[in-house]
């Protein structure tokens, strides 16, 4: 970079810095520019630049959010330690205790991360192992001091501004870990505009042709919208305007990988990008909390609300300390604007989270409710220190705590913030590990549920312990029943059973292998299934699947030998097409089903029909029931695949009578795109016998059936007969 560019790049960041700081302050900040230029000297990086580009970038991002003069002078000098002749007692002399801890806490977090680098490219395997190291490092100075994380962040965002000259290889692993790991941190620490930006450089690298036709996508709709939105803040601004509340209205929009990821979930509902109105939404900006109510009953008042689309994160703020209102209304057209409503502080905490606690402030800097309010902190810690793997550390890492959240409360009105999808069982072994070792059931809003259900926001839950068994059960691993999401709470259980007895275990084992291997109807010797895994011997395969490191989900994926002795077997019929390569059916989004009116048998000419919700039926091609079709359209051409094979079986299901049994049934099986292709109901006294015969793809996914359809309510007993 040409020198008059770093002078230019130099005489901005002072512009913002002296903005903001005293004059004592802000020559501090000089201070350490000088010495930090003086230090790096004809230093280079990768991109060509003079490498005091690098930390005055770094800096910079620090002064958008307007941190103290600390966290700027250590930001200009993050590197110093590590690249230069500079050591930590240096700095002490030079700029005092204070701003030398944060440079040597960058600089160590760096050492974790450099080390990771190296190993990375020696072996693929120990990635997690050292991801794992670097997150924990991390965790730890987040709780000593968050400056330290800060700076790390803004280190990293401003590597991912210049990331360019570097080679691909380098790029990818930088952008995959920005978006594993620092990305995730930013958004746990509130920092939204770190997080999107962090992200969106990511997603740019690593799958640009998406990034490219998201922009451009955005782009074309942004017209249309931006004119509906500015329409919509005028309607509102002269709304709050006449009941006298002082607002700013802005439109507000959202970033491209945010929406890539909104656009994924419209896919899903079969939902178009045309149907997505809150691309761009609305913010209300008022001075006060009581403002921020009457907002929202006129904006209510204006527009009718949205069910299921309201959060108040005034009366419970999120842990992060983000509050604001949220709301979904129809506005004018019927369209759906998004809305949040907050004051003018809560938006800087929205914005810059975490970061808005060190915003500079003349005089003192503590806060002594800023500890209280970092809940989520300390149980950060404490689960930091209840795991005890790393592949378990990294794997709750990601699951517990950055996924997002749903929260709960005790009996007692306490809050507990879970993962999304978590259940009443997650939530015991959240409350205890001895609550969940003997829960046996839970009432949720005083309605008795099982255990596995999917709890919901401000759900209150109760849970049903055993007042004399303490013991988890092994059913509660498998992941065919969801009874957990939590990564947390497996461990429990796993730690549990490896406690007990080698003899109880072994038993245990066995019992769960034979009881499996009747249901499945799979006839093979413990001697042969050895030979099948890894394992070495019987003892250890038995007792391993006794004390839970082996799930018996697992154990019959290396069964998946697809021998069925099956008389009929089938290919997926696959979506003949010229263009592109050939679509098979049956497996990923799309779903086929074999009509039941002409059960095409294999080899026979077959077409596919388009229904309206239900994927594509495929019907032998002279099936009357499609011979009077109007609708050309809507067939397709279709023909026997050749990859993937599908298995004619039976299975029998014990069941207490009841009424909509049977709907149950059939539901799950359509939900899990298994074809029935006959079915018999025997009553007899209270009970159901029916017999069933699917189609299915593997010995794992008849595993998976059966143990579904046995955690339907009523149903005793299910198995595959001949
Ligand atoms: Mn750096």
């Amino acid at each position: 970079m040409l020198i008059t560019n770093l002078e230019n790049q130099y005489k901005n960041f002072e512009k913002k810095v002296s903005s903001y700081l005293s004059s004592e302050h802000f020559s501090v900040v000089q201070k350490a520019y000088n010495y930090a230029l003086k230090a790096h000297g004809t230093q280079t990086r990768l991109t060509g630049d003079m490498f005091i580009t690098h930390p005055l970038g770094t800096s910079n991002n620090l002064a958008d959010l307007h941190l103290d003069y600390q966290t700027l002078a250590a930001g200009l000098l993050h590197d110093v330690i590590e690249d230069c002749d500079v050591t930590y007692e240096d700095l002490v002399d030079e700029f005092g205790e204070d701003i030398a801890k944060l440079v040597l806490g960058v600089t160590k977090l760096t050492e974790v991360e450099n080390v990771s680098e190296i190993r990375w490219e020696e072996n693929i395997q120990t990635h997690s192992l050292l991801e794992a190291q670097t997150l924990r490092k991390m965790l730890m100075t987040v709780a000593e001091d968050v400056r330290v994380v800060l700076i790390k962040l803004s280190d990293r965002l401003h590597n991912m501004e210049t990331v360019d000259p570097l080679p691909k290889s380098r790029k990818i692993k930088f952008a995959k870990e920005t978006m594993e790991i620092y990305a995730p941190l930013a958004h746990r620490l509130g920092m939204w505009d770190f997080k999107w930006r962090l992200e969106d450089l990511s997603f740019r690298i690593l799958d640009p042709n998406m990034y490219k036709k998201v922009a451009k996508l955005i782009n074309t709709k942004r017209k249309n919208r931006d004119n509906y939105i500015k329409k919509a803040a005028k309607v509102l601004a002269d709304k709050l305007k006449k009941e006298n509340i002082n607002a700013e209205v802005k439109g507000r929009s959202k970033h491209l990988f945010s929406t890539y990821r909104k656009i994924l979930a419209y896919e899903k509902e079969n939902k178009t990008i045309d149907e997505i109105y809150d691309l761009f939404a609305i913010r209300v900006v008022v001075q006060d909390v009581k403002d921020c109510y009457i907002a929202l009953g006129s904006i209510h008042n204006l527009w009718s609300p949205l069910g299921g689309q309201f959060d108040d994160y005034i009366a419970r703020p999120k842990d992060n300390m983000y509050r604001s209102i949220h709301t979904t209304v129809n506005g004018d057209g019927n369209f759906p604007i998004e809305i949040q409503i907050r004051t003018s502080e809560m938006d800087q905490y929205a914005e810059y989270g975490i970061a808005a606690h060190w915003k500079y402030k003349e005089g003192s800097n503590d806060d002594t409710t800023f500890d209280n309010k970092m809940i989520w902190l300390r149980q950060l810690l404490d689960w930091q220190r209840e795991v005890p793997g790393d592949q378990e550390f990294v794997d709750s890492f990601k699951t517990d705590i950055f996924n997002d959240q749903v929260y709960v409360f005790t009996p007692k009105g306490e809050i507990k913030e879970l993962p999304m999808g978590s259940t009443p069982l997650d939530f015991a072994y959240r409350v205890h590990t001895d609550i969940g070792h003997s829960s046996i059931g839970a009432r949720v809003n005083d309605k008795l549920v099982p255990l596995n259900t999917v709890l919901k926001n401000g759900d209150k839950v109760l849970i049903v312990t055993s007042s004399t068994e303490i013991e988890p059960s092994l059913d509660w691993l498998n992941p065919n029943l969801s009874y957990l999401v939590t990564s947390s709470a497996k461990e429990k259980i796993r730690a549990w059973f490896r406690k007990s007895q080698y003899e109880e275990n072994s038993q245990r084992g066995e019992l769960i292998i034979n009881e499996n291997l009747v249901k499945l109807g799979i006839d093979l010797q413990l001697s042969e299934i050895v030979k099948l895994t890894d394992y070495q011997s019987e003892e250890t395969l038995l007792n391993d699947l006794g004390n839970g490191s082996l799930l018996i989900n697992e154990l019959i994926k290396s069964l998946d030998i697809n021998d069925f002795n099956t008389e009929q077997s089938i290919k997926l019929p696959i979506i003949d097409s010229d263009s592109s390569e050939k679509k098979v059916f049956g497996v990923g989004d799309l779903s086929t089903r074999l009509a039941r009116c002409c059960l095409p048998k294999q080899g026979n000419e077959i077409i596919g029909y388009i229904t309206r919700n239900r994927g594509v039926t495929i019907h032998e091609h002279d099936c009357i029931n499609i011979s009077n079709e109007k609708e050309i359209d809507r067939f397709i051409s279709v023909s026997w695949g050749l990859n993937e094979t599908l298995y004619s079986v039976k299975i029998y299901v014990e069941a207490l009578d009841r009424v909509g049994l049977l709907k149950d049934i059939t539901g799950l099986l359509s939900d899990e795109r298994v074809n029935i292709t006959g079915s018999m109901t025997k009553n007899e006294d209270d009970n159901s016998y029916i017999t069933l015969s699917i189609f299915i793809k593997s010995i794992s996914q008849l595993h998976s059936i059966i143990n579904k359809l046995e955690n339907i309510n009523s149903v005793l007993n299910v198995k595959r007969i001949n």
